[in-house]
């Protein structure tokens, strides 16, 4: 076989970057643009030993899963990977994607994974849901001005008129600063020889909020005309906050450091609310929310609608009843923290970047929330420097109760794993964006002791590879150091009781009538007591000199009463 012969080819399977994955003659295939069921007709462009690619000539036969991409440009440009598999089948791939990871690099069994994992949380519309878009700038073949998005793997500017994951109000503003643009005689800058002058233009819009925000990435220190230009951006319906952020570097990087505001105010706002999810799988707003400033450096979520899922998950996963200290690494404009914090005692945040950190504060105090702590640094240096500074200060800190971490796509520090067992939190709750990186932290602390109960993913990023993933670990065997015999006994049993109550909500309900704390081993030892089904690993004492606490006829009383009021007896 040589290059450009072709042959027809089964689609049997789908790599981490969407491409379609064949066999023909022992030799495997990667397909861009074929997906899993069609027969196509495939023109060899690059041999390897036992492997090698192939372009789509032809689709033969049709998957049952194809779907026509809604978007003209969905295969050359390189945002969405799978817009041509349905919907369905996209959750499906992401769902085998994260378990593939777990058991490739995590080294889970099959038997974990199976037992581990809960069914990935779909969109009901996978379209128009990024609040967020970058536009980059160039020319298009006939020297027109363009903005678009990059082809896949370049940074040939795909000229689009309108993505159809981004809010339609991106159109009419791309519209509004080409026209300035030509009145003005801006040019787009040109990576190869550093000239011209614009580069990006960031839209951002608050969902909730219906508040637009318009950067434009510049490679000079002023933008010429600006008045003009914010003349006509301001009358775009939901405008709230233009400005520039200035890039004069040759790098990749899309934002400089610093940002002038044009009009006005520097940030808009957004609100997410928790959600909780039904019996039939749908998910309905309550009233609890955080309301967001969010300012064109800082990160946020792109898409609103799933990140309220996917913070509720993690906020389920913390397990809080208003006791716990609570840190959240990696925390942004405090996203997460805030909601934590709405149900901890406290929390501490931990963030690199200095503007997020101060829209965290700020954040804090306009939801009247004043049990959130936020430290600027990276988390690998913050946490092991703040255990130092306080390992005289007795249990509090050190032994958080639930640690946070939702880190870029690196993954963690492994300098930040090794602190976070040492401080033997009972719950680990990891939210991640790339389930590779998240396999790989997640075996290393497994080997440390702490067990994976929980493992869901979100879909953030409908029509691409890309999945987010939520995790519950729990302490299980972790010493830690000053061990309590209550902690060195399993302390969550995540299964509901019958009624729906957790043992959280007992251990909550029996505190707020009586004021006394009881244990899970306590509800667990009654639980028995009542004929009820309890866990496997429940009861047993994690060594064999551990001693078995038995609970006091008060507490007894105080769990039963609380098992009545649940209608679990
Ligand atoms: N939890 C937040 C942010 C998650 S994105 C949210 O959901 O909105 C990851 C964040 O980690 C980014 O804000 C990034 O600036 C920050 N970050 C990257 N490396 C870091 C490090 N080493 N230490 C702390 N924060 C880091």
């Amino acid at each position: 076989m040589k290059k450009n012969d072709t042959f027809i080819l089964k689609i049997e399977d789908m790599g981490i970057g969407g491409e379609g994955i064949g066999k023909y003659e022992g030799m495997t295939f990667f397909v861009k643009d074929a997906v899993i069921g069609d027969e196509i007709l495939a023109g060899v462009t690059k041999l390897k030993k036992g492997y090698g690619y192939a372009r789509l000539v032809e689709i033969v036969k049709p998957s049952p899963k194809r779907v026509e991409a809604p978007c003209k440009i969905a295969r050359q440009c390189g945002g969405c990977q799978i817009q041509n598999l349905c919907y369905e089948e996209q959750l499906v791939l992401k769902q085998k994607k994260v378990e593939n990871n777990l058991r490739r690099i995590g080294s889970f069994s099959q038997e974990q994974v199976e037992k581990v994992m809960e069914p990935v949380v779909g969109m009901e519309d996978p379209f128009r849901y990024r609040n967020k878009a970058q536009f980059p700038c160039g020319y298009d073949k006939d020297g027109n001005i363009v903005f678009g998005f990059y082809a896949a793997r370049s940074h040939q500017v795909i000229p689009i008129d309108d993505c159809l994951l981004g809010v339609s109000e991106n159109a009419k503003i791309l519209a509004v600063i080409k026209e300035y643009m030509e009145a003005c005689h801006i040019k787009p800058y040109d990576e190869t020889t550093g000239q011209g002058l614009l580069r990006h233009v960031l839209i951002r819009k608050g969902f909730h909020s219906g508040q637009v925000m318009v950067c434009l990435i510049i490679n000079g220190d002023k933008l010429p005309q600006a008045d003009r230009l914010v003349e006509s951006l301001s009358e775009v319906p939901g405008m709230h906050s233009i400005s520039y952020n200035v890039n004069k570097e040759k790098t990749n990087r899309i934002l400089g450091d610093k940002v002038q505001l044009l009009w006005g105010d520097l940030c808009i706002r957004d609100t997410i609310h928790r959600v909780r999810e039904e019996e039939s799988g749908g998910f309905t707003r309550t009233d609890e929310s955080v309301t967001f400033a969010i300012s064109p450096k800082s990160f946020y979520q792109v898409n609103p609608v799933q990140t309220e899922k996917l913070y509720s998950l993690a906020l389920e996963y913390a397990g809080l009843t208003g006791k716990e200290i609570v840190w959240d690494l990696y925390c942004g404009i405090g996203t997460i923290s805030l909601f934590l914090a709405q149900a901890a005692k406290h929390v501490y945040g931990v963030e690199i970047v200095p503007e997020a950190v101060a829209d965290a504060r700020e954040n804090a105090k306009n939801n009247q929330i004043e049990n959130a702590t936020f430290y600027v640094g990276k988390a690998e240096e913050v946490l092991p420097a703040w255990v130092e500074e306080h390992a005289d200060d007795g249990d509090a800190g050190l032994h958080p109760d639930v640690i946070v971490v939702d880190p870029p796509r690196k993954g963690c520090d492994e300098k930040c794993l090794e602190t976070m067992v040492a401080m033997a939190p009972e719950r680990i709750v990891y939210v991640s964006c790339d389930s590779a990186t998240l396999a790989r932290d997640l075996k290393y602390l497994q080997e440390k002791g702490y067990e994976v109960l929980r493992v869901r993913p979100v879909d953030q990023f409908c029509h691409s590879m890309h999945v987010e993933t939520v995790v519950l670990l729990s302490k299980g065997m972790v010493d830690s150091r000053k061990v309590k015999v209550d902690s060195s006994l399993e302390d969550m049993d995540l299964s509901e009781l019958k009624g729906k109550a957790t043992y959280e909500q007992i251990k909550a309900y029996v505190l707020e009538q009586t004021g006394l704390k009881v244990s899970s081993l306590y509800i667990a030892q009654i639980k028995k007591k009542c004929g009820l089904d309890v866990g496997e690993n429940f009861n047993l004492p994690k060594s064999e000199n551990a001693k078995q606490l038995q609970c006091t006829p008060e507490k007894e009383e105080a769990i039963m009463q609380a098992f009545r009021h649940f209608g679990i007896i």
